[in-house]
């Protein structure tokens, strides 16, 4: 058996395209849909991330405006900044690119950015509604696009096992959250759980969310699953891979993604998505 590859690049087109076609219309209503970037200090994969992002707006029509500071910011000239993003008007939604320097507080900075222009998803105000099920808040775009790629295998997830690897604020927790609404029955593991082979085993459908490049083997995989792999490292070549060993996994899965190729996109075009959300309620 081979799997069937979830194309995230070309899923991702298709998603741009209708939010190339929302920003046209919201233009021709008066409104410009904006997203300002805010970069600070120079980790030179935030900076490939957020040059990314800035393209990603460009091909829609999104104005996006990049905002630096320099490593040594203060917590209070990063406040200040958000605080005046939040009142510009042109301004629809906010994208703090992380990890932030040493000595600034992340949550701070997501408490402070205005919920309706919180377009990553990670203001309390959103992740509260994000478990509590209350539809209008902002979820987080690399978990709204795995839901995507789930989506598009038209695999029913009600009564579903699944099993995510990894428990961060961005990836792992929301997208347990999202499968546990849309019926699955999820388990979230990590780095202290016991047997990972055993829990990945029993998954119709397995996230894989952890950073270390072939953790997952092929056979961890339930044959038929579907497999998302988020892992992105970078190797000793300066290719990316993923958490799963692609080419075990293949054999086994019934739907995978590839590294690169599969989440990546996706969580580009939500970011876009969630923009002109943004704009659409400003
Ligand atoms: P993170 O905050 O570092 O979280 C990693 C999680 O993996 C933690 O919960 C950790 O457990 C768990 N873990 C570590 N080693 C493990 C092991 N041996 N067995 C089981 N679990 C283990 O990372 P993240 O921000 O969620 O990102 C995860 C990966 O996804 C990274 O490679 C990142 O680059 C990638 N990513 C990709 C996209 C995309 O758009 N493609 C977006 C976001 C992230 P503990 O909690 O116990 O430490």
């Amino acid at each position: 058996m081979t799997a069937q590859i979830l194309d995230g690049k070309a899923i991702a087109a298709g998603i741009r395209n209708t939010v190339k076609q929302q920003v046209e219309k919201l233009v021709q209503c008066g409104t410009t849909p904006g997203l300002a970037v805010v970069l600070v200090g120079d980790n030179p994969a935030s900076q490939v991330y957020v040059r990314m992002k800035e393209k990603a707006c460009d091909s829609v029509g999104i104005r996006s405006t990049k905002h630096l500071l320099p490593a040594n910011a203060t917590q209070s000239d990063l406040d200040t900044l958000i605080e005046r993003l939040n009142a510009d008007p042109q301004v629809h939604g906010i994208l703090v690119q992380l990890p932030l320097p040493a000595g600034l507080d992340t949550y701070q900075v997501m408490r402070l950015i205005d919920p309706k222009k919180d377009i990553d998803g990670f203001h309390p105000d959103n992740v509260g509604r994000l478990c509590t099920g209350e539809g209008d808040g902002f979820i987080p775009c690399t978990p709204a696009g795995i839901m995507e790629l789930i989506r598009q295998t038209q695999r029913p997830l009600t009564g579903a096992k699944a099993v995510v690897i990894g428990r961060s604020n961005i990836v792992g927790k929301p997208i347990a959250m999202l499968l546990l609404q849309a019926n699955a029955t999820v388990k979230i593991c990590h780095s202290r759980s016991a047997d990972l082979a055993a829990e990945c085993q029993s998954a119709d459908v397995l996230v894989s969310a952890v950073g270390r490049p072939g953790l997952v083997r092929g056979d961890w995989i339930k044959p038929g699953a579907i497999v998302i792999d988020v892992g992105t490292s970078r190797t000793a070549d300066g290719s990316l891979a993923g958490d799963v060993c692609f080419d075990e996994a293949v054999k086994v899965a019934g739907f995978i993604t590839p590294v690169p190729g599969g989440v990546g996109p996706m969580t580009i075009a939500m970011l876009l998505a969630n923009t002109v959300i943004a704009a659409e309620r400003s």
